[in-house]
């Protein structure tokens, strides 16, 4: 139950997001649910490319590509899928990719722990606003090897399931897997559209324009984009992979890198065409089937910078795994092919909190691979310590995942 002062202080407040991608939106929700005055701003007008086109997986148990130095390397002298890395992007980020070598894995039970408190986010907001999101329970992780399944299982838990209950559920040529009932399959697309109405409906002003700087002065912050500025008492700044750049203004770098994904979207003519969404781990490529219209295949971590081209040999191979492993393949008419870039902080670990030496400026990205999955915790921990409210996580996962271990330029605070 909030008092009267609270509801007063929220109302009053104008708060400006900074990329209205799915954690700028789900920040949105949760503070235009307090009654706070939300302006939006983005350049795109269709929105965040990342968080409409990726897998549409809410779990807490994924694994993912062992980014070691040894696959940096391999990665960036040929074909190396699914982790592809330009030599380009290695020499001018050397820094990012050592650190990000070094500390890889450190973080994953801090990721499992934020992504349960997401997944139960997930589930009371779909029951809240009855969005239709396509929601099917339950996504399996398969092998090409029974023992890899039996071995994730004994760490996350879930049901290992054989040859024969793959083939059952739309997939061959793999030896074993792991189900897990809790984690959830979604349409990307009807998320984030369906969220953005709702942000809308709530009152959500949408500015469409580029976000260029950043200053703080007596007023509050405001914001410069193309046509001119805007001010407000707080910003927080969900630009997904180009946060760094919108960060620069204000002398603080949160150390994020994009990593490109491809999505591969196929007509079908029924549902079905598998019985649950699958990771197929050896490759990193998922796929799902979203109602009887639409199959769904994602791959590839690409550190390439935010190049927009697409080869045609990663269409092949994804459509290629999706081929050999999907038993009813033959159903589903590839139609169009899309990309997102994944914000990856230097140690994979999320960038929320307030920005140090900013009274009012906070962060929300890095999210990577998990960001769909984790947007609803990050947008509660920032709404609430812009309203001044204790954030429903740890301590200590909360300084794991602050800004300020990037460090930070000494500015005059409003
Ligand atoms: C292929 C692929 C598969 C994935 N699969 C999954 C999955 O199964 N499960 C999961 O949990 N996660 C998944 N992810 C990760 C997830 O999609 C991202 O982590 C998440 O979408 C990031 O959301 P965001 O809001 O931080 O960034 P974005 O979606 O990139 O949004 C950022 C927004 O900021 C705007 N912006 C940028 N610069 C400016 C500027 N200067 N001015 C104004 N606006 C600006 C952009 O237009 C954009 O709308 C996947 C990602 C990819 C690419």
């Amino acid at each position: 139950m909030c008092s009267l002062s609270t509801v007063i202080t929220a109302i009053l407040l104008r708060v400006g997001i900074v990329g209205g991608g799915i954690v700028g939106l789900f920040t949105s929700y949760y503070l235009l649910r307090r009654g706070v005055n939300v302006t939006i701003i983005d350049t795109d007008p269709a929105g965040g490319r990342a968080s409409e086109n990726n897998a549409g997986f809410i779990v807490s148990t994924a694994s993912k590509p062992r980014l070691s130095l040894s696959l940096l390397a391999r990665a960036v002298l040929g074909f190396q899928a699914p982790v592809r890395v330009s030599l380009a992007r290695l020499v001018r980020n050397a820094r990012w990719f050592l650190k990000v070598s070094r500390s890889y894995g450190y973080g994953d039970d801090i990721i499992a722990k934020i992504a349960r408190r997401s997944l139960d986010l997930y589930i009371e907001f779909l029951s809240s606003e009855g969005i239709d999101v396509d929601l099917v329970r339950g996504v399996i992780s398969a092998f090409k090897k029974w023992e890899d399944a039996v071995m994730l299982a004994k760490s996350i838990g879930g049901r290992v399931l054989d040859e024969r209950d793959l083939r059952d559920h739309g997939y061959i040529g793999l030896g074993g897997g792991v189900y897990v009932e809790e984690d959830l399959s979604i349409n990307p697309l009807k998320l984030y559209w369906g969220l953005r109405k709702r942000v809308e409906d709530l009152g959500a002003r949408v500015v469409i324009d580029e976000v260029r700087r950043i200053r703080v002065d007596e007023k509050g912050v405001v914001v410069i984009v193309g046509k001119g500025s805007t001010e407000h008492d707080y910003i927080v700044i969900s630009a997904g992979s180009r946060c760094g750049e919108i960060c620069r203004s204000i002398g603080y770098n949160p150390m994020v890198e994009p990593a490109r994904g491809i999505v591969i979207l196929h007509r079908t003519k029924r549902a079905g065409l598998i019985s649950s969404p699958a990771l197929l781990e050896d490759y990193g490529v998922a796929v799902a089937q979203h109602g009887s219209e639409l199959l769904r295949v994602t791959g590839f971590f690409e550190l390439i910078g935010h190049r927009v081209k697409i080869d045609r040999r990663l269409t092949g191979w994804l459509i290629g795994i999706a081929r050999k492993h999907v038993k009813n393949y033959g159903e589903a008419e590839p139609y169009t092919v899309r990309m997102g870039f994944r914000p990856c902080s230097a140690d994979l670990l999320p960038v929320i909190g307030r920005i140090p030496s900013y009274k009012n400026i906070y962060i929300a990205t890095g999210l990577c691979r998990l960001g769909i999955t984790m947007a609803p915790i990050a947008g509660k921990i920032v709404s609430s310590m812009i309203l001044g409210e204790s954030p429903p996580m740890d301590q200590e996962i909360l300084s794991a995942i602050s800004p300020a271990r990037f460090g930070g330029r000494k500015v005059q605070a409003l």
